[in-house]
């Protein structure tokens, strides 16, 4: 049967876009649809604005920091509307590329959303069209809390547009999103609170990192309230009120929730497909992409597995390579770096202590430092870097670090650790003198030694707002 297209991508962000252009390159008829802006999360609602924010937070704390260099100069003064300008005026930028790179590979572009009518055809708005494969690419989206008042709170998404910046904010959760924006917020001088239901953020980090992580945030001035549940959110005005179940009141301007995201599978039409997702409405796939239908493929977070832009870019290539090109890419999924875009940031790649432990003993290095820049600002900014090196092979397992320039050190560690480096590899590099990095290659006496089931952090210990309630009267009220 003649089909109308090779391949049709549906989602137009990080996956799909390399999936649409890559496989258009190697000469299929591909067609691609987006129904909301082209670059997905990342680039219009993620990664890109975000960090365009932390650098501006970051730029008011460099200025403070220029005192202890000599420079004087009025206090500085920061204008909302005119970052906000300015960011949005760069992802438009960035979404014409990659619309452009799109017509540029010769892939047809619907600006519409698909669903499936059956497992070779697509409604594309209103318009069917059929093809061969199909790729499911449509991301995930920020989870809304379901405690009374959580239709008060905003969303990563909102976050972007904030007519102005709120004096006061309550962050609701503890990751990726939290930690980032508390420091943004925190940066551009607004008092911010984080609500965390663990002891520590950052759940699944290596544990040293974590505490490093709590008492950077503390230290720039942000209050924790550990394992901590909202009960609910109400509105005074303009203004809201954050109840814990510990009995503590918020008072904030903006409360922001940043409690997971879900992937965006309702209204796909998977069903019609005979498409299987998990319990979490995350399509499931195979280590070739390949969802429960055989010509139907699904990359990027719609997975739920790795949900990071650049795991989702490799899904994509190695998809459109596989398919119609020379054969799929490897690449080394099994150990991704990371960063979180805190103040500091924080930058992982490859085994924690806990996760080496639990394979057989490892050495552990660990040191903790001013680094050189806050010799002379007074900032209490403390640097952590720990390698985890396997103490038969000597293999480095893991390397983690909290302070300036974190993840530019950890790419290129990450390029050592998998291929396969080991601590004498590490010992006899000579450093650069004097940066922070080089206490990577410096790092001579062993900390401790790691062995054996390490007491995990604790499990997800999710509580509706009922299961509060009963837990709360069963104490007494
Ligand atoms: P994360 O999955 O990173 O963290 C969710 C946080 O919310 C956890 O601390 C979790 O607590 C907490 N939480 C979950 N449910 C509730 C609830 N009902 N009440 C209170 N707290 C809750 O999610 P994010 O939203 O921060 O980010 C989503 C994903 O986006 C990340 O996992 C990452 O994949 C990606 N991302 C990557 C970035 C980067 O690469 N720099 C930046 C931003 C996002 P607990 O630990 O107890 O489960």
């Amino acid at each position: 049967m003649a089909y109308d297209f090779d391949l049709f991508v549906i989602g137009g962000g990080s996956a799909g876009v390399r999936c649409a252009r890559i496989a258009a390159g190697h000469g299929a008829r591909v067609g691609i649809a987006e129904a909301r802006f082209w670059g997905g999360t990342c680039v219009n609602v993620g990664c890109v604005p975000k960090k365009l924010l932390v650098m501006a937070a970051e730029y008011g704390a460099t200025a403070q920091d220029a005192r202890g260099f000599g420079w004087e100069f009025p206090p500085p003064s920061h204008d909302w509307p005119t970052l906000l300008a300015n960011k949005d005026r760069e992802i438009a930028r960035l979404n014409s590329i990659y619309r452009r790179l799109l017509d540029g590979a010769g892939a047809t572009v619907f600006e519409a959303a698909a669903r499936f009518v059956d497992p070779h055809t697509l409604d594309v708005g209103g318009l069917r069209v059929s093809a061969e494969r199909i790729v499911i690419a449509v991301g995930g989206r920020p989870v809304v809390p379901d405690f009374p008042g959580g239709e008060l709170c905003v969303i990563s998404d909102e976050a972007f547009f904030l007519p102005e910046r709120p004096r006061r904010v309550t962050m609701i959760g503890g990751g990726y999103i939290a930690v980032e924006f508390a420091g943004i917020f925190a940066g551009l001088g607004s008092e911010v609170d984080i609500v965390l239901r663990q002891d520590l953020p950052l759940r699944g980090f290596d544990e040293d990192l974590r505490e490093a992580m709590a008492e950077a945030l503390e230290s720039e001035g942000i209050r924790l309230h550990r394992r901590c549940h909202v009960r609910a959110v109400t509105a005074e005005g303009d203004a809201r009120r954050v109840r814990l179940d510990d009995g503590t009141e918020i008072a904030s301007d903006l409360v922001f929730a940043a409690i997971g995201r879900i992937p965006n599978t309702d209204g796909l039409g998977l069903a019609q497909a005979g498409v299987a997702v998990n319990g979490f409405g995350a399509v499931t796939v195979d280590a070739a992409q390949r969802t429960s239908v055989p010509q139907i493929y699904a990359i990027g977070d719609v997975t739920d597995r790795l949900n990071l832009t650049p795991v989702a870019t490799a899904e994509g290539h190695a998809l459109a390579d596989a398919l119609f090109g020379p054969g799929p890419r490897q690449w080394a999924m099994d150990r991704v770096a990371t960063a979180v875009f805190s103040s500091p940031p924080l930058a992982t790649v490859g085994l924690t202590e806990h996760e080496a432990a639990a394979r057989g003993p490892a050495d552990i290095y660990l040191t903790r430092f001013t680094p050189m820049r806050h010799a002379l600002t007074g900032r209490a900014r403390r640097t952590l870097m720990k390698l985890v090196v396997d103490q038969q092979t000597q293999a480095v397992l893991g390397a983690h670090m909290l302070g300036d320039d974190a993840p530019e050190i950890i790419q290129g560690l990450s390029i050592a650790i998998n291929c396969g480096a080991t601590k004498a590899d590490f010992d006899r590099t000579v450093g650069i003198h004097p940066t922070a990095a080089e206490e990577f290659v410096t790092l001579r006496a062993r900390t401790r030694v790691a062995e054996g089931p390490m007491p995990a952090a604790p499990a997800e210990t999710v509580m509706t707002p009922a299961e509060i309630g009963a837990a709360e009267a069963g104490v007494g009220g």
